[in-house]
């Protein structure tokens, strides 16, 4: 059977850590980490994530702010975001997203400042990123690198193939996977829905990750025998037997492609509370002003 690659545990240990370090800073004088959140609209699974960040900010001793607003002009966001840009108490601030229709995304993106940015999607952090420059580095990348660290799985000479293209996930994970340091020196194959014969791309990989939206997309047939799997994918499907009248589903059939791997990460626990464990680690930097330091 598979070694389950559990981002429950792991978070815990780095929100430990954390919360270690939280301690250190207020007992030397200084303030706890300040993360505000903006949160516009009603979409159900972004207010589940926003609800599980503050938590976790809350269980590490960071203090929080929630902006939220069922609607909002871009030009009061944007006036928002200028405020705790302009506020030295709040060290990092995220927008959750999908925003409605009537706000640009790289509009808000980027008003933000960059050190503030720990989200890591302002140009200048991806950026920075690219040159494999100190940056905040986009926290679902960042939540898989620390996992596959966490667990010493290789990944120099192996071949990574990314499913999913998305400047949030599939193509930062391309570049920071690409690059010469650990986790990293794979050679990388991202596809996306243009791509032809994704399951002859998809059976050569070594490490397989699959960040598309789609439940049950990575079949037993389209994975090689002892691969690595990442499952990114969370996709809220109809289920009357739950309470909640959903669950959760990742973008592979677990079941059926499990046997077959050295390493996989379960939906829900696996991607998702890495994800939420990077965005303190970003925070914390973010308050350190270490955003562009080296480690
Ligand atoms: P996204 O922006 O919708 O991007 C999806 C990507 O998948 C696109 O690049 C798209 O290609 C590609 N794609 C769609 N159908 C495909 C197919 N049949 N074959 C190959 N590629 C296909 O999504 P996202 O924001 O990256 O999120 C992806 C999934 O991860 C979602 O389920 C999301 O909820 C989840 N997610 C989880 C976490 C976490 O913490 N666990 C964090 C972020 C996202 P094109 O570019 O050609 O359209």
């Amino acid at each position: 059977m598979p070694t389950i690659l559990d981002g429950h545990l792991v978070a815990q240990a780095i929100r430990q850590k954390l919360s270690q370090q939280v301690g250190e800073i207020q007992a030397s004088g200084g303030k706890a980490p300040h993360l505000a959140i903006m949160l516009i609209g009603n979409d159900p699974a972004s207010h589940t994530y926003v609800k599980a960040k503050l938590k976790a900010c809350q269980e590490v001793g960071f203090c929080t702010t929630l902006m939220q607003h069922e609607t909002i002009a871009e030009k009061d966001l944007l006036r928002q975001i200028e405020e705790v840009n302009n506020d030295p108490a709040i060290d990092g601030l995220i927008v959750q997203l999908p925003l409605p229709q009537h706000i640009s995304v790289q509009q808000v993106i980027n008003s933000i400042k960059p050190e503030k940015d720990v989200d890591g999607f302002h140009p200048l952090n991806y950026g920075r990123m690219a040159r494999n420059l100190p940056a905040h580095v986009p926290a679902t990348p960042l939540g898989i690198l620390t996992l596959l660290d966490h667990y010493n799985i290789a990944t120099s000479r192996r071949h990574c193939v990314i499913v999913g293209r998305s400047s949030t996930v599939g193509a930062p994970l391309s570049i920071l996977m690409g690059q010469n340091r650990y986790p990293g020196n794979a050679t990388v194959t991202l596809c996306h829905s243009h791509t032809q014969q994704l399951s002859e791309l998809t059976r050569q990989a070594d490490i397989l990750v699959a960040a598309v939206g789609s439940p049950g997309l990575i079949t037993a047939e389209m994975v090689k025998e002892g691969v690595v799997v990442i499952d990114v994918g969370i996709t809220r499907v109809p289920d009357k037997t739950r309470k909640a009248g959903y669950r959760l589903q990742g973008d592979v059939d677990f079941e059926a492609v499990a046997p077959r791997c050295s390493h996989i990460t379960p939906v829900p626990g696996g991607v998702g509370p890495m994800t939420i464990a990077a965005l303190l680690l970003n925070t914390l930097r973010a308050a350190q002003n270490r955003a562009y330091t080296a480690d």
